[in-house]
């Protein structure tokens, strides 16, 4: 379909925080657009984050799309640091009750919302990239590469870092942290089952090595790289002799299987203030990246698309009463506080699990304050408390829960 399609909201981009907004949306009764430049087949094959905090569970719950997450995937239920033969192993079953964090891969939440959504009669453009935002009679307009134009009192970007509605808008007035945090990862997909039911950091001489679950038979490894180091330099033999190294208790016995996929990943922090301008609103990664290490972004992705559900829905249903940019601009401030609160988490844990590179300045000082953090987590129960509830994250918000 190509077209002329007014609506009350666009959502460009249909990752996790585009469609979770649409979906809300649409329960909401408020007319609303999705569009992506991707189709069906491209969305569902993006694996990416796995982890899933309480509040993210919940949400999906009460949009009633949880049904195969709650068979298929996984509970998480705790996490192990090693350091030089040292594990330290957090246990947080005990804190979860019968609302655990899950491990479930991207792209099934992705295929979940998607479903629901469109089963519900929710409009998705798919295979439609955007290519320019606009503007008549004073309200956005976005047009697609295929000449489709859609006309709304609002957009939403929810289409990444690079997405083209930020791009389109004037970059002074957003102001960008960005951090590199001089950390480079080799993450893996292996078609093999986890050697251990649960997270593990490890810290190695060589540099870190992780394991995150995704499935019975899929699992997410991380190795640290050297700075110059490509994908070319990583065949799947020395990405296997690595990890068996860096993270097997005993060597030669971590179960290989075929890799899926390999990609670099820089450790990189990035966030826009504020998330909104005019009638322009960003969620998710549009308006901010956390570092992978404390396993964010997806959940941050679609806490933002929550509170703006909850906020449009409000203001459209009371009949547009009040300034769209005033509604906009609180959801900018209540999102930013949380953002910053998760950077500083992921912060906390990129620290934890990275030592500094050798030969730095005070790389023994700073060593020594990773070990203390790490050895405190061990033998403080109060302390391994506070660090377990934020791992996990809070709970979905009652009063983004009531009206969904
Ligand atoms: C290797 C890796 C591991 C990760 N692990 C975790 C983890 O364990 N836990 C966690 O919470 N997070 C993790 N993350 C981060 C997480 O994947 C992202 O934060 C999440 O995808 C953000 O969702 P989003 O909807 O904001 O953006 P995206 O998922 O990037 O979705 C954006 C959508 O916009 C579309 N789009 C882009 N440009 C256009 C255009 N011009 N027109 C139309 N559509 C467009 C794209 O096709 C895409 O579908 C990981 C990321 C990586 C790379």
């Amino acid at each position: 379909m190509v077209g002329t399609i007014e609506t009350q909201v666009a959502v460009v981009g249909s990752g996790p925080a585009g469609l979770t907004l649409a979906s809300l949306l649409h329960k909401r009764g408020v007319a609303c657009v999705v569009i992506d430049k991707f189709d069906r087949e491209q969305l569902l094959a993006r694996a990416r984050a796995g982890f899933l905090e309480r509040r993210t569970v919940q949400l999906l719950d009460r949009l009633g799309v949880s049904k195969r997450l709650r068979t298929e995937g996984l509970p998480h239920t705790a996490c192990e640091f090693r350091c030089d033969g040292e594990i330290v192993r957090l246990d947080y079953t005990d804190l979860c009750g019968d609302t655990p964090s899950f491990v479930y891969p991207q792209q099934e939440v992705v295929a979940d919302l998607l479903d629901g959504y469109e089963s519900a009669g929710g409009s998705a453009l798919l295979g439609r990239p955007v290519v320019e935002l606009g503007t008549e009679r004073g309200l956005p307009v976005v047009r697609c590469a295929d000449g489709t134009v859609v006309r709304a009192e609002v957009v939403v970007e929810a289409a990444g870092q690079y997405g083209p509605v930020r791009a389109a808008l004037p970059a002074g007035a957003f102001t960008e942290y960005d951090v590199r945090h001089g950390v480079r990862l080799l993450g893996v997909l292996a078609q093999t089952p986890p050697f251990a039911p649960h997270t593990i950091y490890g810290q190695h001489t060589d540099g870190f090595a992780g394991q995150m679950l995704r499935s019975p038979d899929v699992t997410r490894l991380y190795l640290e790289v050297a700075d110059d180091e490509g994908l070319a330099d990583w065949p799947e033999e020395r990405i296997w002799r690595e990890l068996d190294g860096r993270l097997a208790l005993s060597p030669g016995t971590l179960r290989r299987g075929p890799v899926l996929e390999r990609s670099l990943v820089e450790m990189r922090t990035w966030v826009v203030e504020p998330m909104h301008l005019g009638r322009v609103a960003l969620v998710g990664d549009a308006a901010h990246i956390v570092p992978p290490s404390g396993g964010k972004g997806m959940n941050l992705a679609m806490a933002d698309a929550a509170d703006l559900a909850a906020a449009l829905g409000r203001h459209f249903r009371d009949g547009a009463i009040g300034d769209v940019g005033e509604v906009l601009a609180a959801y900018s401030r209540r999102r930013l506080a949380d953002v910053w609160q998760v950077q500083e988490f992921s912060h906390f844990m990129l620290h934890l699990q990275h030592g500094p590179r050798p030969g730095t300045p005070d790389a023994g000082y700073v060593e020594a304050l990773r070990r203390a953090r790490l050895f405190r987590l061990r033998d403080d129960p109060a302390y391994a408390r506070a660090f377990l509830e934020r791992y996990m994250g809070p709970e979905l918000a009652p009063e983004l829960a009531s009206d969904i």
